[in-house]
Parts: structure tokens; sequence; C-alpha cells
């Protein structure tokens, strides 16, 4: 077993250089830095022998060998010194490492040979000389060759052998005693080597395994960085990204004293590619849009990916309206192309909004003003560029100073009812009301319900309005004809709140007679969360109101929604009636509905009726219950009784006719 052990020991020792590149390479270069000392130490020690042996011994001993070998050893440097600042490869690095061993091995053996064959000549000082210069050499040699174990080692052997046998042969005293000496010390040495070794290759690996750490932290650094500040699907900058970048730019615009402008990128109706194609071709479409906005910009011009389907640019140098509105134009058209995808070409349109910096503008108010620019395509010119101006800036200022004066308006007082009669053609009657809320500002006069119902929705506001509508509602029902209903509009925010729908539920209940309000809801409502929006129907429906799907056709018009819903009613687009008399499509689509409607056993309101034609149009196309200014506009509760005596006399005097 410690035979096993040895054996093994011994051939680790030999076994130089190992196969680990990183180590290979770090003796090679360590050694490099010892090697020209290595041969100035043993061509000036040899030398120094020559000398004093020059009058004694042989000239081929004094002077042809210690060229030959000096030669040899400065050869050898040179090689090592041309190769110094080298990147090797670690093949080729142990290739010079086997090759140091085995010239290390001849050099012992060469050097060896030559120093004992000068022994016999010399007088006993001159013969101790060359005992001390074999010992002290071979020992500075090996610590030279520190580095490569199995150079040392064959050093230490090739010279610590034949000098044992040589001076122990020699039968005088001191002899003997310094071959011990010299067994004891390169013994010595060789453990301390050795140690030294595997301490070197332990220091090698540890600083490699530090080195992979740093390597690895790095690309989980340049990682980070990446999914930090790059979008994942389009490989554009994200929306932190394009934040640094604006703040960067508008700083850089400062200095220059120039702009910057800021545009905004919005897909029109982008939903319905996710909810039709579905969202692999959805996503598809987002990166082929990026590749054309990418290919469009210039180079100074920064693209990032804000969210779903919202890019944004920078772009530097000289900002115009006239250039802003050409960019604009420009992506508007690449967004109109057909998007060629597996399932077939796919249609769609994009909506800009520009904006140039004005001094003094963070990237805030910069972005503010595009954001407001592309909502302003969308709602005046969609599919199309708008720049932001003027105009826009005051529309800005008249919207703030009315969401203030809305936050601070006594609701309870100023908002009140108007209601506009719903009316059923077979019966020749009025059915209902729909109840519309009205807004008298002190300071800003009327506000039309199109300008401030979304407000209070922005605002937080919507709910309390709801419950205002709803509390005049039911005060007003409670004074009409049973036969007469009222339908109360209510907001997306409603339907998706518990908490809004508990307390119109508690409002109703509290009112204690039979509830004659139904309320109208709209699609963007339901799609919010569906789920919710069904608990909330349900909770009106206890109450015993009826539910009105309103706007339909502007939406997303999902028959799913129409079956899955508790609806008692649609109501019709006023879109489609305005079309009903000229466009045959607008027809088509009337009568599809008027169908559904009646398969689903439903009751169908047609809304905005203006004309005798629209309504002979829509009458001929199955429609019953009516909506518009043909019947009566939006009216004050206190009117109602006399437009209700009107509509009875009228029903009179038909019947007296018809009799
Ligand atoms: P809506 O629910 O679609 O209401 C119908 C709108 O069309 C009303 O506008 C009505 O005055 C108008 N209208 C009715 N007949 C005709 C017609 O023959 N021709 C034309 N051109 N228009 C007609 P209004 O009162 O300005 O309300 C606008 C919108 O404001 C409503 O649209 C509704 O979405 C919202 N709104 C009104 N009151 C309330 C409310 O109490 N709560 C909520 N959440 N929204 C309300
Ligand atoms: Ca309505
Ligand atoms: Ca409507």
């Amino acid at each position: 077993m410690s035979n096993m052990l040895v054996f093994r020991y011994i051939r680790d020792a030999f076994t130089d250089p190992p196969d680990i590149p990183e180590l290979t390479l770090a003796q090679w270069r360590a050694l490099g830095r010892q090697v020209p000392l290595l041969y100035a130490m043993l061509v000036s020690n040899s030398l120094i022998v020559a000398w004093t042996h020059f009058s004694v011994a042989p000239i081929e001993l004094t002077l042809y060998v210690p060229v030959i070998l000096t030669v040899l050893c400065v050869v050898r440097t040179g090689m090592w010194w041309r190769n110094r600042d080298l990147a090797i490869s670690a093949d080729k690095a142990r290739r010079s490492l086997m090759t140091m061993i085995w010239v290390s091995t001849a050099m012992a053996i060469g050097f060896a040979a030559w120093s004992l064959s000068l022994f016999p000549y010399g007088d006993a000082y001159q013969q101790s000389q060359i005992a001390f210069y074999m010992g002290i050499t071979t020992i500075g040699c090996m610590f030279c060759l520190m580095h490569v174990r199995a150079a040392a080692l064959m050093v230490g052997i090739c010279v610590l052998v034949p000098f044992t046998i040589f001076f122990a042969a020699s039968g005088q005293a001191t002899f003997v005693a310094i071959a011990i000496n010299m067994v004891m010390v390169i013994v010595a040495l060789l453990i301390i080597l050795l140690n030294n070794n595997n301490d070197f290759a332990a220091l090698v690996s540890s600083r490699n395994a530090v080195a992979q750490r740093q390597v690895e932290t790095q690309r989980l650094l340049d990682e980070n960085h990446r999914l930090a500040n790059l979008d994942s699907l389009t490989g554009l900058p994200n929306r932190r990204s394009f934040d640094r970048h604006l703040a960067a730019a508008l700083r850089e615009a400062d200095l220059r004293n120039g702009a910057v402008a800021v545009g905004r990128l919005d897909f029109d109706g982008f939903k319905s590619v996710n909810q039709i194609f579905g969202q692999l071709t959805g996503d598809r479409v987002l990166i082929e849009a990026a590749r054309r906005i990418e290919s469009l910009r210039r180079p100074d011009t920064v693209v990032a990916r804000l969210d779903s389907n919202s890019f944004a640019l920078i772009v530097q140098g000289p900002v115009d309206d006239a250039f802003m509105a050409r960019c604009g134009e420009t992506l508007c058209d690449a967004m109109r192309q057909p998007f060629d995808m597996p399932s077939g070409p796919i249609r769609l349109s994009a909506s800009a909004g520009f904006a140039a910096s004005r001094p003094g503008d963070s990237a805030h108010s910069l972005y503010d003003r595009a954001d407001y620019a592309t909502s302003a395509a969308k709602r005046e010119a969609r599919g199309r560029a708008v720049v932001f101006s003027e105009r826009h800036a005051s529309e800005i200022t008249r919207v703030r100073r009315m969401e203030h004066l809305l936050h601070t308006a006594r609701l309870e007082d100023e908002i009140y009812i108007l209601v506009q009669p719903q009316f059923d053609v077979t019966l020749g009657a009025t059915t209902g009301f729909e109840v519309l809320a009205r807004w008298r500002s002190p300071v800003l006069g009327e506000v039309s319900p199109g300008e401030f119902i979304p407000m209070a929705e922005r605002t937080g506001q919507i709910s309390k309005i709801t419950r205002i509508v709803l509390r005049q509602a039911l005060a007003l029902g409670a004074l009409l004809p049973p036969r007469l209903r009222l339908s109360v509009n209510l907001s997306a925010h409603d339907i998706g709140s518990p908490t809004a729908i508990e307390q119109i539920v508690a409002l109703v209940g509290s009112h204690g007679k039979s509830c004659r309000v139904d309320f109208e809801i709209t699609e963007t409502a339901v799609m919010r969360d569906l789920d919710q929006a069904n608990q909330s129907l349900l909770a009106l429906l206890g109450l015993g109101a009826r539910i009105a799907l309103d706007d339909f056709g502007t939406g997303h018009s999902s028959l799913t929604h129409v079956q899955k819903l508790p609806l008692h009613r649609i109501k019709i687009d006023r879109s489609f009636v305005m079309e009903v008399t000229s466009d045959p499509a607008s027809r088509a689509i009337v009568k599809t509905m008027v169908d559904l409607c009646r398969n689903l056993g439903i009751s169908c309101v047609f809304e905005g009726i203006e004309t005798e034609e629209q309504l002979e149009a829509l009458v001929s196309l199955g429609g019953r219950i009516m909506q518009g200014y043909l019947f009566g506009r939006p009216m004050l509760p206190e009117d109602m009784d006399e437009y209700l005596a009107r509509e009875a006399s009228l029903q009179r005097l038909e019947t007296r006719a018809v009799s």
C-alpha cells in the first residue's frame, strides 16, 4: 500500500505540466521570469570554475566544453526572452514546459559530468570548490525551476545521484560528509518545492475561480441591464430607458439652446387583434411594427416601446411643426400597410402625437404634451398624426380648470337630470325615459355630459354623480304612472366596483317602493372584468331593475357578451341610425341586430332618430322602440306631464280618426 502511495507520489511529481490550461500558462509565465536568472547564474558559476581550473585542467575541459555549455545557455535564454510577452496558447506553453524538463535534465547531466571530470585535476581546495559549486548551483537551479516540479526534480536527481556516488566512493571523510550534507539539503529542498508547487497550483486555481466568478457576475450584470432597459418582445429600449434618454436629450438640448421632439405612436383598437387573431399574432404585429419604425428613424432618433401597443420616439436636432407632422404622417402611413401574418394580412391604423420641447421643459411635461397630442389624434384624426399646438395648450388649461371646479363643486345642488322619451311604435306610446345628467356650474354655466362625465370618471367622482342622478330618478319615478320606466346610465367604474354597486343597491332599497328604474351599461364596462360585471348585474337584477347594453355596435360588439350577460335590451348606437337611409351595409347590420334580439328574446332600442325617413327605414326593418329628437329632446322632469298629455291627446285623435 505504502509502495503504491510512493509510486503515485512520484508519478504525480513527474506529470508536469498538469493538464489544466490555466495552471500550465501560469507555470510558463512564472518560469519565463526566472529563466534568464537561471542561465545567468549557471553560466557565471561555471565560468568561475573553468577559470580556477584553467591552468591545471586540459583546455577541452576549461575552455571548449564551458564555451559550448555557455552558448547553449545563451541560446535558451534568447528563446525564452523572445517569447516573454507573447500571448501563447496553453498547448504551446505545455510543449515549451515539456522541452524545459528535458533540457534541464540534459543540462544537469552535462554540467554534472563536466564538473566531476574536472575534479581529478585540482588540489584539495579546487576539489572542495567543485563540490561547493555543484551543490550550490544545483540548489540555485532547483530554486529557479521551482514552478515546474518535474524539471526541478530531474535537476536534483541528475546531479545528486552521480554527486553522492562520486564523493561517497572517494573514501575521503570530508567529501563523504559533503555528499551527506548535499543529500539532506536537496531532499529538504525537494519537499519544500513539492509543497510550494501544490500551493502554487491552488493559488492559480483560486485566482481562476475568482476570474470566472467575475466573468459570470459581469454577464449577470449585462443581462440585468438588458432586462431592465430593453423590451423583451421587440428588443427596443423600454419605458425606463426612454425616460433616461429623454432626460439626457433635454439636458443636451438645453446646453445647445436647441429643442427635442417627442412622438408617440398608438395603434387604434389593437386589443381586437389579440382577441381575434390571438396573442401570438399580436406579438408578431408589434415586432413588425417595431421593425418598420426602426427602419424609418434617423440614426440619432431613439425609438422605444412604452407599453403593449404604444411606441415613442425622441427626435433630436432642429424640430419644427412641419417636420414633426411629416414624421408623424410617415409613421402612420407605415402602420397602415398590411401586416402579413401566416393567417393572412392584417390591416391596422395607428394615431400619432408629437410635441417639441420648450425652454425649462422636464421629460415629464414634454411627454405629457406628446401624450395629449396622441389622444387628440385618436379623438379628432384617428389614424393620423397631430402636433401639439396652442389650441391644445388652452384646451388643457380649460380642462384643468374644469376639473378643479368639478372637484370643488357642490354636486348635490349643481347636478340635475333631464329625461328623454323612449317610444314604442307598435303601442304608439312612450314606454319609458332615459335619464341624462346635466351639470350647471355657477362659474362655467351648463357643461355637457360628454365633457364632465369622462372627467368625473378620471377624477373618481363618477360614483357620487351616479348616486345623485339615481336619487333624483327614484324620486321622479315615484311620481310617474306605473307603465313608465326610467333608465339610468351607469359608468364602467360603477359596474367594476363592488362598493359602488352596494351603495346603488342600498339607495334603491332605501326608497322602498317597487323599483321602476332600469340601468344602461356599456360594453367597455363589461370588458374590464366580466365576472365582476356579472355579479354587479345580478345584484341590480335582484332589485327588480332591468339592464340595457348601451351604444351597441361602437365597441367590441361581442355576441358572447350579449349571450352571457343577463340583459333585457340592447340599444343600437346612433351611428347606425344615421346611415340607415343611405348605406345598405348599415341596413343589413340593423336587420341582423333586430333578428338577433328577437331570437334572444330581448328588446332593441334605436337611439338618435331625427327624421321620419330614419324612422320609416327602422320600422321596415322590424325596429320597435325608438329614442331621438324626432320623439322628444331631453327635457326637464317638470315638462314630462305636458309631453305625456300631448301624446295622450294625439293618441285620442288617432283613435278617433281610425274609428
Ligand atoms: P348616451 O347614454 O348614449 O345618451 C344619449 C345621448 O344622445 C344623449 O346625449 C342624448 O341627448 C343624445 N341624443 C338623444 N337623441 C338624439 C338625437 O336624435 N340626435 C342627437 N344628435 N343626439 C341625441 P347627452 O345627454 O349629451 O349624453 C351624452 C352621454 O353622456 C350619454 O350618452 C352618456 O354616455 C353620458 N351620460 C349622460 N348622463 C349620464 C349619467 O347620468 N351617467 C353616466 N354614467 N353617463 C351619462
Ligand atoms: Ca345611455
Ligand atoms: Ca347610447
